[in-house]
């Protein structure tokens, strides 16, 4: 998508794709150009349209305000696997921290500049079935989805504050 700015000639479009260029921001697993996505009616993502993973923006996790969650039961649920990580930060570039939310098998990488962190494919749909299960409710879509909006918030505490 970046390239096609580079067809035609002129100064103008050079400006153009420069802006485009300094704006755009690349899938750390495939090198995609991200997509802003309106994800689940709470927030803006960045989102790969070739394999599907998004990044989530700690400035765009703030506005998820209105959310409680619990501090206690997050200690000790989050853990650092040890495991190199070749992912860049699509934001600073340098190469994110890899973890696992315990409770949930989830797995994420986070910048250690605070700026996000990136979901591969399928990670939050994995979730919101375990919670959808666990519930006993499998309609009841809507709870899991402000379950999973507390997860979120959850982990941007975390790491806001513990990185
Ligand atoms: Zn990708
Ligand atoms: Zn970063």
């Amino acid at each position: 998508m970046a390239g096609e700015c580079f067809v035609k000639k002129g100064s103008e479009s050079i400006i153009v794709s420069l802006h485009f260029m300094e704006l755009s921001m690349y899938c750390p697993r495939c090198q995609s150009v991200l997509t802003k996505k309106y994800y689940k009616g709470m927030m803006e993502v960045d989102y790969c349209p070739r394999c599907r993973g998004m990044w989530l923006d700690f400035n765009e996790l703030d506005r998820l305000e209105d959310v409680v969650f619990d501090q206690d039961h997050f200690k000790g649920s989050l853990i650092h696997r040890e495991a190199p990580v070749e992912n860049r930060c699509p934001v600073c570039e340098t190469p994110m921290l890899e973890f696992q939310y315990r409770l949930y098998h989830l797995k994420l990488d986070a910048c250690s500049h605070k700026h996000g962190f990136w979901l591969d494919a399928g990670e939050d749909e994995h979730v919101l079935e375990v919670m959808r299960k666990r519930k006993g409710e499998i309609h009841r879509k809507r709870e899991a989805e402000a379950e999973w909006k507390k997860v979120l918030k959850g982990l941007h505490e975390f790491f806001r504050q513990g990185m």
